[in-house]
């Protein structure tokens, strides 16, 4: 009790305890999470909640003769499917309207892992995280995996996602096996010398050739890590990343480029993996950390102006701190997803990625800059993130954007909500294709569907062939989502 009053008697004192207070009060408040899936009236959405739809009900995966029965009745009822993991999707990818859909995410058990041949059979709708949890103390990796771990197997390899690794290929590339229960309710079991080419339909496909019931993935050591970072001019990156290509000592990649305007698609930055020789059975899988502290960073960038500079000046530093730590490879798999949250109405924030051919980079930033207005502070689309990554040329999907080697650009755009921001938002992203089409590059379909059907197209036009395929596989049509339904149908 004395202590309190003498704590009383030092007004400084008292007022840091009460700021130290409210500081742990307000760090501890959870982080906001954006609301999607299925809300009143049935309406379903995806991730940004841009393209709401009534759809019939949803149902939870759970047995596979359930799953069968409920494709053998949808073909005599005439009702249409739609398979859903965790919605991370952003283009209505997951849901069709008056659909039925599958939500896979209750399909996630681990059927047979055999640490001695690198191999994990396992249900699609667990993430890469389950997939993880069990492999981790084996000293076991995945090959190829997007920057996180959240999303599930089904969704990342119906998208064919891509991440930091640069030495394994595509994603679609590291699995030995699948079963699938096909639109006509037969379940498959099919590797890659199927004669049928199922994995090259089903990966990259949209969720509109069936089921993906599971997958036997091939897995990699749990390499240790060096992290090593380097800051470059934009025009060195292209050479800089062919002779990293060309070295093996790297296993795993990114770079970041500003987007603030003193340095605006001047700067950047790279991070790289390096080999160490070491292998990792013991160190744990790291949770996400400093979300908070990432999510006040990144709402400083979203100001624009001085304070985007300031962003970019403060990602520098943390990057040179980070040189010459080191990291395991499920732990580089792992990046932190919570500080992206955004939940301000009346905007929204979303991805696209567009994919250039290595040696068009420079010439296409060269571009770009005339395109984009390097200081967005007072506009209604405003870019917040560039970061690039590798995407290997890829034979193993039919609607491949990766038709030789690329870089992906991955962007965080934000903009408003209302009509003519939405139009505008549109015609920017449009122009942006236009450009990327012109040097020979594509976009990423799981996103918003800005691009026009005659972009779609253009970027890919094995769609036709994809089109008859689907026709003649899912020859009741069983299988739909609005993506097909808005671009091929
Ligand atoms: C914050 C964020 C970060 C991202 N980072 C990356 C990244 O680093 N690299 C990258 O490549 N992509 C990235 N993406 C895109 C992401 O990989 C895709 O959206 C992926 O589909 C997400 O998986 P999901 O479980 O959410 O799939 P969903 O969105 O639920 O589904 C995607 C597609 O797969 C189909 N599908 C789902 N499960 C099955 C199944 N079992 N059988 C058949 N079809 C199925 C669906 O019908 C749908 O067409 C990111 C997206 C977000 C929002």
């Amino acid at each position: 009790m004395q202590k309190v009053f003498k704590v009383m008697k030092k007004p400084w004192l008292l007022a840091s305890l009460v700021f130290l207070m409210i500081a742990w009060i307000v760090w501890n408040i959870p982080i906001e999470k954006r609301k999607y899936g299925l809300s009143q009236h049935n309406l379903l959405t995806d991730y940004t909640g841009l393209l709401p739809e009534r759809v019939e009900r949803v149902i939870k995966a759970e047995a596979v003769t359930d799953l069968q029965k409920l494709v053998k009745d949808a073909i005599v009822n005439g009702r249409q499917i739609s398979v859903a993991g965790l919605q991370h999707s952003q283009g209505g990818h997951t849901y069709y309207k008056d659909g039925v859909v599958l939500d896979m995410r209750t399909f996630n058990k681990v059927l047979a892992f055999d640490p001695m041949t690198k191999t994990i059979r396992v249900e699609a709708g667990a993430t890469w995280e389950d997939v993880q949890e069990v492999i981790n103390s084996h000293g076991l990796a995945l090959k190829v995996t997007q920057s996180q771990s959240i999303f599930t197997i089904g969704g990342s390899l119906s998208v064919n996602a891509h991440g930091r690794d640069i030495r394994f290929g595509s994603m679609a590339g590291t699995i030995k096996e699948m079963t699938l229960l096909t639109p006509t309710g037969e379940i498959k079991t099919v590797n890659r010398d199927d004669q049928e080419d199922w994995m090259k339909y089903v990966f990259g496909g949209f969720g509109l050739f069936g089921v993906i019931l599971d997958v036997t993935l091939e897995l990699t050591d749990n390499d240790v890590y060096l992290i090593q970072t380097e800051q470059l001019s934009l025009q060195d990156y292209e050479a800089y990343f062919m002779s990293l290509l060309a070295n093996k000592e790297t296993a795993m990649h990114y770079a970041r480029v500003s987007v603030a305007p003193k340095t605006f698609l001047e700067e950047m930055y790279v991070i790289n993996y390096d080999y160490t020789g070491k292998k990792d059975d013991v160190t744990p899988l790291k949770e996400e950390d400093g979300a908070r502290l990432s999510k006040l960073a990144l709402d400083l960038g979203r100001q624009g102006g001085k304070l985007e500079d300031l962003f970019w000046e403060i990602q520098k530093k943390y990057i040179d701190s980070i040189d010459g730590r080191t990291m395991t490879r499920n732990n580089v798999m792992r990046s932190e997803s919570t500080f992206m949250e955004f939940t301000k109405p009346s905007r929204v924030e979303v991805l696209q990625e567009f994919f250039v051919p290595i040696d068009s980079y420079e010439e296409y930033m060269n571009d770009l800059k005339q395109l984009l207005s390097a200081n967005d502070k007072d506009e209604d689309f405003k870019v917040h993130n560039i970061t690039v990554r590798y995407a290997a040329k890829d034979d193993g999907t039919h609607l491949n954007y990766a038709k030789e080697d690329m870089f992906g650009l991955v962007i965080l755009i934000q903009h408003g909500l209302k009509e003519n921001e939405v139009a505008d938002a549109e015609t920017i992203i449009q122009k942006w294709t236009d450009l990327t089409l012109q040097h020979g590059g594509t976009y990423y379909l799981p996103y918003y569907r800005y691009q026009s059907r005659d972009q779609f197209m253009r970027a890919y036009p094995q769609w036709e062939q994809f089109k008859k395929e689907k026709e003649s596989r899912d020859p009741n049509e069983v299988f739909q989502n609005l993506f097909y339904d808005h671009y091929i149908k």
